[in-house]
């Protein structure tokens, strides 16, 4: 056994669109890689053709996890049926808890015809799953920067090198927006027992696998890690950004259906029911 965590899984994303009619890659919650517990699915939005994204995503429901978004170029405008608005700058991030349920729109507005940002999607537990629904809209000014050595971390949510950032998820969760210059090396110890996985949207990383092998991860790619201790990643020749992602296994049954994800194949009709006769939301 090796004393690190070593790169147990490459993936590329698949190329897909949502909404009505946003071109995304779906990084998490693909055939390839259905979920790593508690993280449902990750969403990848590159787009510098308006036409690609500007349809944004009209009213829809939620119900039974949380959903981040990360914006780094471009802005999204918000509303819910709870009476919450909000615009997302670049560099903002919103943490929405749909709880029991909420619907809400995500309509893009253009900065220089750039959309590019993600959206992660965090389960609750089947104890949290029927709270009311929540919502933060975090500016990028509030987010702690460490930098050190080659590294810029952001820190979304969780504890990185002392500081804490500002997201508050009903599960013990880290994630970080990195940025490492070129060749830099950066090791990171997550809590044992948590799951983990970097999608490396810009440049390339490499990692050791479990034969002890050096593996380059290329963006746009999701790398996952198992085993126990840190991980050690080194950046390529020509840098890389990766959004980190670790966070607490729920270990329970997920019954999912489009934007409701529960426990049980009855819950998800129950949520339907609910939002079929208006009071999903209510
Ligand atoms: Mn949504």
């Amino acid at each position: 056994m090796s004393d690190k965590r070593y790169l147990a899984l490459n993936v590329a994303g698949m190329a897909t669109s949502d909404g009505a009619g946003v071109a995304l890659t779906r990084m998490v919650g693909t055939q390839q890689l259905d979920m790593v517990d508690p993280f449902l699915m990750l969403d990848r939005m590159d787009n510098d053709d308006p036409d690609t994204y500007m349809a944004g995503f009209p009213n829809h429901p939620h119900q039974g996890f949380e959903t981040v978004t990360v914006m780094l170029e471009g802005q999204m405008r918000h509303q819910d049926s709870v009476g919450n608005d909000g615009l997302l700058a670049p560099g903002d991030i919103q943490w929405m808890t749909a709880g029991r349920g909420i619907i809400h729109s995500e309509m893009p507005e253009m900065i220089s015809g750039k959309l590019k940002g993600f959206q992660l999607w965090v389960n609750l537990p089947a104890a949290l799953k029927m709270i009311p629904p929540t919502y933060q809209d975090i500016p990028s000014a509030e987010v702690p920067i460490k930098d050190t050595g080659g590294a810029t971390v952001r820190v979304l949510a969780g504890t990185y090198d002392g500081a804490t950032g500002p997201a508050k998820a009903q599960t013990p969760i880290r994630i970080l927006d990195a940025r490492l210059e070129a060749e830099t090396a950066w090791t990171i110890t997550p809590v044992d027992g948590h799951n983990v996985f970097c999608c490396v949207y810009e440049g390339a990383i490499t990692a050791v696998d479990d034969q002890g092998a050096e593996r380059a991860v290329t963006a746009p790619a999701v790398a996952v890690f198992s085993g126990d201790g840190p991980i050690e990643i080194t950046a390529g020749a020509d840098g890389a950004e990766i959004l980190y992602c670790e966070g607490h296994p729920i270990n329970e049954p997920v019954a999912r259906y489009g934007p409701f994800v529960m426990n049980t194949r009855k819950e998800i009709e129950q949520a339907v029911r609910d939002y079929n006769d208006g009071t999903l939301a209510t």
